[in-house]
Order: C-alpha cells, then structure tokens, then sequence
C-alpha cells in the first residue's frame, strides 16, 4: 500500500508544497453525498470539503449557473460594473438584511481569510489611529493570511512566523468577565464564531453572543463574526448569530458560498460600511461575474430548497442518532455541523477507519470527528453513515492501548 494518493497518478513524488499532510485518497468525481476515487471505490462525504459543497458535489444547478456565465462575461475588473456580481451582491445584502434588520454594503474576496482581512482593515479604519485593537477568542480560527492568523486564537499556529502583525488579542471563548477586563481604549472591534469550527465544533452560548453585542454596544466597538464555516444555513439558520438573536455590526463569509467556487465576502451595515474611500481596499477578483453567477445560483438554490429547515431536520436526525451510540459520549454543534466526542479514542485513527470503509469525516481534534455533510444528505445516507461508525466504534477501533 503507498502512503498517499499522488503515485496513483504516476508520481513519484508530491508535487504540492507540503503544507498538508499526505493526502489519503485521490478523488476523481463526486454527485451529492458521494465521491468517487480514482479506483472507482464509493465514499460517503461527511466533510463537504470542509463545510463547502452545501448543496452537494458537481451541483447541476450550480455547474448550469457558472458554465453559462463563463461562456457570455467573466470578468471585467472593479472599473466596471458586471450584471451578475451586482444582483449577488443585492442577494448577499438582502439576506443579511432579513436576518439582522439593518440594510447594507458587501465587499467580495475570494476566500475566509480574505474575508476577514477585510473587516479587520475596515475595523481599524472605523476605530482610528491608536484605537486599532482586533479582539477574538483563544481556539478560533480565522484564516491563515498573517492578519487573519494573528486574530486567529492559536499560538501554535503563530510561532514559526513571528512577529505577529500588532493589533490583536486574544481571549478565553465564552468567558464575558475575561472580554470586558480586555477591552480598553485602544480596542476598535470584537471578532468571534458563533461556533469555533476549527476549534473543535464548539458553540458559543446565546448568553456569551448577547453579552459580547452589549459590551460593544457600551463600548461604541463594532461587533464582527466570522461566519465563514456556520453561514449559509450551516447550522440551522441562514448564519449561526440568528440563533442567539444578536444583530452584528459586520459579517464575514466564504466557504458553501460558492459550493465550490472560490468567493468570499465582507458585509457591514451601511454607516460602517461607509468609512471605507475608493483605495481603501481592493483586489482584482472582488466581484467577478463568474463568482457572481456561482453566489446568486447558491442562494437561489438554498431559498428553493429551505437550506436552514433542510440543517435543522437532518442535523437533529444526525445528532439523536450519534447519542445513541456506544463510543459517543457527547454530541456538540448544531443543525449541520456536528463533533461527536469519543472520549478517551483517538479521533484519527477512528477518521481512517472511517475512510478505508468508504465515509469521508474529519478528526477535528484528538478526540472529536466532525461531521458536516451536504445539505441535501438523505436520511438514508445519515443512517448509513451512523452504521459503518457504530460498527467501526465497536470494533474497538482508536481506544487506547
Ligand atoms: C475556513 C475558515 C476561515 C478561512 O477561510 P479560507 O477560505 O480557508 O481562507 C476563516 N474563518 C473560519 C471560521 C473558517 O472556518
């Protein structure tokens, strides 16, 4: 057996920076819930490539959508306005509007890091000089550009680069006395997930989300989150702070996005919005007709087919059916976007096993799988999932020696 999937394509080597660890399994096509590697052999995806083909792989909606807009305008840069990234950026704003109450302006990027590098330059901007403070929560992640990473809760992930770009601090997740003893006058903005994805699928409460509004609220700093992972009805909602009932003052997004296609997006309320001038920030790629076309079919899609009601029945199915499962001693997430915790297992090995019997999942962390299927996964294909876990569960599999 080779070590990983690149001498399947007559390579004797990667030839990708290793920046990732060697990749198990080379995919050659996918439909819905299903992958297809390059043997032929069948998988289940409960990753989604990382909570990113919402509406399921090779989406024929979606494919329609950008095929047509490649074949008539793909790209005209930001001198010019194109037809399809002006009715996806009507679209964007006018879900935000339905889920906060507030009208306003859409920034377009290409990815989460992006995303947040936005609403960081435009937090800094809205603060002014010497009140240019970031503040996020240990264990987030907010994307890997330096900005982003230095917001992102993780030293670990900081030390082979430093020095850190300044301007940014970190707090203990869910802790409201440790935010409100942090924030002083140089501190401009708060930016959180309304579930730590990368962290290990771990909500924050209503209680925390509220307080955060209110503390910035008092504070006259503007409240971000990062829904890159939750939004697009991941959770249940359309973005994971309906949940909590709090109404923040900027949002970032990518990932389901797009299904697919790169785009990435910074939405603030129209007076934030506005301490943005013309130069302030760019790039060539913001709002291309292609990834207009892919973001205007995502939402038309989702809104057709009730994405949220779609995460919130069929994630509800997924966790009851994982509570009962022996090996599972905790279910955390909520509609779509799930961690079963086993205990004392070793998450990894049970990812493997998982793999090697044809279901695609993630080992979070040491202890925790994630689970975040296709939105249009079938209860079916939940229940066929939940069987090759409790038959690799009671195999023994990951518990310790
Ligand atoms: C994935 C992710 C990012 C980074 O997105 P990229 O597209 O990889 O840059 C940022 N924030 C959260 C919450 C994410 O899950």
């Amino acid at each position: 057996m080779s070590s990983h999937a690149f001498d399947t394509a007559g390579l004797d080597r990667c030839p990708f920076m290793p920046v990732f660890g060697a990749p198990a399994v080379m995919f050659e096509r996918g439909s819905g819930t299903e992958l297809f590697d390059s043997n032929g052999k069948r998988y289940l995806d409960f990753l989604s490539g990382i909570a990113v083909v919402s509406l399921g792989h090779a989406n024929p909606v979606i494919a329609a959508a950008v095929t047509e807009q490649m074949n008539r305008l793909v790209h005209v840069s930001n001198f010019f306005a194109n037809d399809a990234a002006t009715s996806a950026a009507v679209a964007v704003n006018t879900l935000l509007r339905e889920a906060t109450g507030a009208s306003g302006q859409v920034f377009f990027c290409n990815s989460g890091a992006e995303a947040n590098e936005a609403a960081i330059k435009l937090a800094r901007k809205f603060g002014g000089r010497g009140r240019h403070v970031v503040v996020s929560a240990l264990g987030s992640f907010h994307g890997r550009t330096l900005a982003a990473l230095a917001a992102t809760g993780q030293p670990a992930k900081h030390e082979p680069f430093q020095p850190m770009p300044d301007g940014f601090r970190h707090v203990p997740f869910g802790d409201l006395d440790a935010l409100r003893a942090t924030l002083d006058s140089s501190c401009a903005a708060v930016l959180i997930e309304t579930v730590q994805g990368e962290g290990g699928v771990i909500p924050a409460s209503s209680e925390y989300l509220r307080g955060i509004r209110q503390l910035c609220d008092e504070r006259g700093m503007l409240m971000m989150i990062d829904e890159v992972q939750t939004g697009f009805a991941r959770t249940g909602e359309w973005f994971g702070f309906q949940h909590a009932g709090v109404v923040p003052d900027v949002v970032t997004m990518a990932k389901a996005m797009g299904n697919g296609f790169p785009v990435g997006a910074c939405w603030a309320r129209t007076e934030v919005a506005a301490v943005f001038q013309p130069g302030d920030h760019g790039s060539t790629y913001s709002g291309t007709a292609i990834a207009g076309a892919a973001v205007n079919a995502v939402i038309s899609e989702m809104r057709r087919l009730d994405a949220p009601a779609m995460a919130r029945t069929k994630g509800d199915h997924l966790a009851s059916a994982l509570e009962g499962l022996d090996g599972v001693v905790a279910v955390r997430g909520q509609g779509l976007l799930r961690a079963a915790d086993l205990g004392a297992r070793d998450a990894k090995a049970v990812y493997l096993e998982m793999l090697s019997r044809g279901v695609v999942t993630n080992a979070v962390n040491a202890n925790s799988l994630r689970l975040a299927p296709p939105l249009t996964v079938s209860i079916a294909e939940i229940d066929e999932m939940v069987s090759v876990l409790a038959a690799v569960l009671a195999d023994g599999i990951g518990v310790p020696s």
